[in-house]
């Protein structure tokens, strides 16, 4: 949105601060906002606040329609000899916990030119979206991110330029990597088997971060790549379509 005169936007939209990004000037101001998955199809409010350097302030509201991504469920098994701690949700909700908070800070420069490239030279073989229930559970959980079928050793690349913010071993997502890619995106590359950078590195779009393994909660070998927006994982192939904004 744009402003007549410099101005400091704020707003709310789902329970959750809406954040801002506002160009030098501060008349120009943008915000990017993932929907959570779990989010029931409706209409929802949006509350914006424009505050100008002059003390003017003004409040929009305005309704949002989020409609159904019609995704589907599916059940996974996990190999006999399994450890079983890794289908309890808290072990989920640790691992989601850290990841949102890590992504919930907002670099302000944006590192991203155009679309990011896709993060392995492989079919893709699991899309983002989709339940999930463990072993014949309950269906309990969302697919985050969109699977690759590499094979064990094949290259991971990075999906944009980017810092890398996080290389470590996570119980679910195994040898994980999370790259910072500015204003509030991040790539995580996860289930690696080795990794080929370091937490501060600043690496470019298609440079080789890892490779392909099995590591954390898997079926098999495979890259399983998310995009998280400003806290909440989104459709990472929305990003290699198009630019935002
Ligand atoms: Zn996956």
């Amino acid at each position: 949105m744009s402003t007549a005169e410099s101005a400091t936007v704020y707003g709310n939209f789902l329970s959750k601060e809406l954040s801002f990004i506002s160009d030098v000037d501060r008349q120009r101001h943008l915000s990017l906002f993932g929907i959570p998955l779990s989010t029931e199809a409706g209409i929802y409010p949006v509350t914006i606040t424009v505050l100008t350097d002059t003390g003017e302030e003004t409040t929009i509201n305005f309704n949002v329609q989020i409609v159904s991504g019609g995704y589907g469920v599916t059940n996974i098994e996990l190999p006999e000899g399994s450890d079983l701690s890794l289908i309890d949700t808290s072990t989920d909700e640790q691992e989601l916990s850290m990841l949102g908070s890590l992504t919930s800070q907002i670099t302000p420069e944006k590192y991203l030119t155009g679309p990011m490239g896709l993060p392995a030279a492989a079919p893709m073989n699991a899309v983002f979206g989709t339940r999930r229930s463990y072993n014949g559970g309950e269906v309990n959980r969302f697919h985050l991110g969109a699977d690759f079928a590499g094979g064990p050793g094949s290259p991971i690349l990075a999906a944009g330029p980017g810092r890398v913010v996080l290389v470590d071993w996570l119980s679910l997502r195994g040898l994980a990597t999370v790259i910072d890619h500015g204003w509030g995106i991040y790539t995580i590359y996860a289930h690696q088997k080795e990794t080929l950078v370091n937490v501060g590195d600043f690496v470019q779009a298609g440079q080789q971060i890892g490779t392909v393994g099995s590591s954390g909660r898997v079926t098999g070998p495979h890259l399983h790549w998310e995009v998280w927006i400003q806290g909440t994982p989104v459709d990472p192939m929305q990003f290699v379509q198009q630019d935002f904004p």
